[in-house]
């Protein structure tokens, strides 16, 4: 039983993006012994390639999940063109607009109805809207992935977030009306803080094997649209664990380790792992790496685990941050990145001609001083 993970490379330049297309089962056998899934779409562009990657290298039309982690437009643009080009059985995408009654009561001034949230969610989230009337359009059954949704046979299971969560990062959403609780700050303290926008040099610092210099990121470190990520676990009938994980930041995917260890889902098996939001360093801290792969390893120990890292060709030092893929080397995971070209982890596939091996990105001695 095998598995095949695809990152497409997305973003020409420093502009990052998602477009994963996932295919396991009997990869020697028929379409019917295999699952094929996608997961976000990338650019309007990029969406197209995601559609004749899956033609040509899973040799079928016919998707039976495809998911959107969130609407942010470097995921959900490209998704609309697998919904025109190919047979999807099930959309899995939350429906911000849908959720706009049970958050209503959270603002305060006195103007929002429920159906006035529902219309901004629309028009600011336009790229997921359009997935929804299409998908609709079409007559697709639309899932609203939460955690506690899974297939019969768990191979497929959302860890997070739960409805709960959700609708409390949906009601931060930038393009939410103001929190009655939320503070209010002057107009003058603001305009003392702007940062220029001028280039700064970067300053290199040492980092040393045994010592991390990955910090934990402040709770609202990414955003609530980030946070908001569908967090999918693929268990292969071989027991082997895949995450996967949009841009989901700490505070997400604290919950939804969790949520997993709260139904008994333990994932000693992981050994892939997409790292959040194309590498970013706020989206992830020494904890929830503890958490998933045990603490640092001795110098010179072999990584035995994978993680993918989807970045634009020009996305460093952000995308991916030095620190994260050493923060992930030294506990054992070493990880590849698009950077402009595809990626793909297989176990059991058949051969692909013209694909070579990748090289990992190696450890870095010097990371940006960028604090
Ligand atoms: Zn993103």
């Amino acid at each position: 039983m095998g598995i095949e993970i695809d990152f497409l490379a997305v973003g020409e330049a420093s502009k990052s993006g998602d477009a994963i297309a996932i295919r396991f089962g009997n990869l020697q056998g028929r379409r019917d012994e295999q699952t094929i899934i996608t997961i976000d779409g990338g650019t309007r562009e990029t969406g197209e390639k995601l559609v004749e990657h899956v033609k040509t290298h899973f040799h079928t039309s016919k998707v039976d999940f495809s998911f959107l982690t969130h609407p942010d437009g470097d995921h959900a643009s490209g998704m609309s063109a697998i919904l025109e080009n190919l047979e999807v059985g099930k959309v899995l995408m939350h429906r911000p607009w849908a959720h706009s009654a049970a958050i209503h009561d959270l603002f305060d001034d006195g103007r929002t109805t429920p159906s006035s949230i529902s219309e901004r969610s629309r028009e600011s989230l336009a790229a997921a809207h359009e997935i929804e009337t299409l998908a609709l359009a079409k007559g697709l059954e639309i899932i609203e992935p939460f955690a506690g949704i899974a297939t019969t046979s768990g191979s497929i299971r959302v860890l997070g977030p739960t409805i709960e969560y959700y609708r409390e990062v949906l009601s931060q959403f930038d393009h939410m009306p103001v929190l009655a609780n939320a503070q209010s700050f002057s107009l003058s303290s603001i305009a003392g803080g702007v940062i220029t926008a001028a280039a700064r040099a970067i300053n290199w610092i040492a980092e040393r094997w045994d010592q991390d210099l990955l910090v934990e990121p402040e709770e609202d470190a990414t955003s609530a649209e980030n946070n908001s990520s569908a967090i999918l676990l693929i268990t292969t009938a071989n027991g082997k664990q895949y995450l996967l994980t949009g841009d989901a930041g700490v505070p997400a995917l604290t919950r939804a380790l969790d949520y997993a260890a709260g139904i008994g889902v333990n994932l000693t098996n992981l050994n892939f792992f997409q790292v959040p939001h194309h590498g970013s360093k706020r989206n992830l801290g020494p904890a929830v790496l503890n958490r998933l792969f045990g603490g640092i390893q001795a110098t010179g120990s072999n990584p035995t685990k994978t993680a993918f890292i989807s970045c634009a060709k020009e996305g460093a030092p952000k995308h991916p941050n030095k620190r994260v893929t050493n923060a992930l080397l030294r506990r054992g995971v070493k990880s590849f990145s698009t950077a402009g070209k595809g990626v793909l982890q297989h176990d059991e596939a058949p051969p692909r001609a013209g694909w070579s091996a990748a090289s990992p990105v190696p450890f870095h001695g010097q990371v940006e001083d960028d604090d």
